[in-house]
């Protein structure tokens, strides 16, 4: 069935039908009616997949898929207009062009915590560029998943887009079959696989992975400022997000005030028992569930630190000085749980942050500009924010994406348009001239240059 899938794509590719920036733009209009229309369906379909708040569906899915889909049909002709670029002396007299050609069929594996959007954003893309697109989203989100189906199966015919739904084993025959690019969003472990599978028919490939996010709070921050664009996210989608702070080093002149201020706003926001909040989601499923308590074991929780199995849920929990060999530091959390680590002086962050792979973000929260840009140079991360953490992800002019271990390639606004397009580089030589320089015989030529 999946080969079938994937030769119908290719058939249908090769027809050109794809290459017509109208049909494009056409079917992604259709696709800005559906999403509109089913709006309350998704924001339920995420609550029921794991109680995503209403606010936090709307602020970190619908709303950016949609400005995502009304951008990108505001500027495709522009994007997909062969580009001119300043031609070079050497080839005069000639005109340069930079087409954007579509790749293929596409691949994109989306993964369960921002179901909705880390499936559609990358496809909007895929499909403004031209390529054709088999979705695989993911099985632990069986709602938002079952939705996308119907999504798109009311938009697009499914020899140009078609949602595949499953789990490793579907994932696994996806991976077998010839792609001519592959998109993965998910775990470090999961992209090597990706990788692999793409190496023996040199696929180009993007992999949005994660990582252990530091965020360094110097004693010049401002503490209230601070805490509350921490909590906010470390906290939002319950600490599952790919760009959370992850772990936070604190001047230790200022870790008490820290604590105060932060147990303050934990009780503002989730109030005194976050449980009956509405507000916080919940752990995607047990396995999670349970590799997050167990980082509980043993440590000191400052702040909440209780668990429901029945539920899925973990409160907002924040561990004061972790041993380095923990569980809780030994890779990314990805939960509710943040760690809090005091320093004396900036060689023991240097420390700290250089034992982990390149991250996906770092933050700092600092007055001293000269200090928060000298740290931002110093490390080598995806992307990240001075005095907040996860915005960056908000401005489309800014590509998203990792480095080294955090990821290959990025996306976001144009950036997803030109992921998706290999630039065909064009010389246009005219005829009117032709110094013959360059041609044999060269015999004294070398002196002439
Ligand atoms: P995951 O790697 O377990 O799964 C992602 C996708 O891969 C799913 O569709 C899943 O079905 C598939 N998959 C799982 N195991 C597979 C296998 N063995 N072979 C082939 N396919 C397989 O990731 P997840 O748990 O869904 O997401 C959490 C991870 O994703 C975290 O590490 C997080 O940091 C990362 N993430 C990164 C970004 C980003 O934009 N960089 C965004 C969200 C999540």
């Amino acid at each position: 069935m999946i080969e079938a899938i994937v030769n119908s794509q290719k058939d249908f590719f090769k027809t050109g039908k794809t290459k017509t920036i109208a049909y494009r733009k056409q079917l992604l209009k259709q696709l800005q009616s559906e999403i509109i229309n089913q709006e309350d369906l998704i924001v339920k379909a995420l609550y029921d997949d794991f109680k995503k708040p209403e606010f936090e569906s709307v602020i970190t899915e619908t709303a950016i898929v949609l400005q995502d889909l009304k951008r990108t049909i505001n500027n495709i002709n522009k994007w997909a207009k062969p580009k001119r670029v300043f031609p070079s002396l050497l080839n005069f007299p000639s005109s340069d062009y930079l087409y954007s050609e579509p790749y293929g069929t596409v691949l994109i594996i989306a993964p369960w915590n921002y179901p909705y959007q880390l499936a559609l954003a990358p496809l909007i893309g895929a499909v403004a560029a031209g390529n054709t697109v088999v979705l695989k989203p993911s099985e632990l989100t069986p709602n938002t998943s079952a939705l996308l189906t119907k999504i798109i199966k009311n938009v697009f015919p499914p020899e140009f887009v078609t949602v595949v739904e499953g789990g490793v084993d579907t994932s696994t025959k996806l991976l077998n079959q010839v792609w001519d690019y592959i998109f993965f969003t998910g775990s470090v472990g999961v992209g090597k696989i990706v990788a692999k599978a793409a190496a023996p028919n040199l696929t180009p490939i993007t992999l949005e992975l994660g990582g252990k996010n530091p965020c360094i709070i110097d004693k010049t921050a401002n503490i209230e400022l601070t805490v509350k664009r921490i909590v906010w996210g470390k906290f939002i989608n319950a600490g599952q997000t790919c760009i959370a702070p992850d772990y936070i080093l604190i001047d230790a002149s200022i870790k008490n005030k820290f604590y105060e201020v932060l147990k303050d706003e934990l009780i503002t926001i989730y109030t005194k028992n976050p449980e009956k909040s509405s507000d916080f989601a919940r752990i995607i499923n047990k396995k999670n569930f349970n590799r997050l308590s167990e980082m509980l074991t043993n440590e000191n929780c400052m702040i909440g630190g209780k668990t429901n199995a029945e539920d899925l849920y973990i409160s907002p929990t924040i561990i004061d000085e972790p041993s380095l060999n923990s569980k809780v530091m030994e890779d990314e959390i990805f939960g509710p749980i943040l760690p809090v680590i005091s320093f004396k002086n900036l060689n023991e962050v240097h420390k700290i942050i250089n034992r982990y792979p390149k991250p996906l973000s770092l933050y700092v929260f600092s007055t001293n500009t000269t200090q928060a840009k000298k740290l931002i140079k110093e490390f080598s991360f995806g992307g990240g924010c001075i005095n907040d953490t996860v915005v960056h992800f908000a401005n489309h002019k800014l590509p998203f994406g990792g480095v080294g271990n955090s990821g290959i390639g990025a996306y976001h606004g144009k950036y997803t348009f030109d992921t998706f397009s290999h630039k065909k580089a064009i010389v246009k030589k005219a005829n009117w001239l032709d110094i013959p320089l360059r041609y044999a015989p060269y015999s004294g030529k070398l002196k002439k240059l």
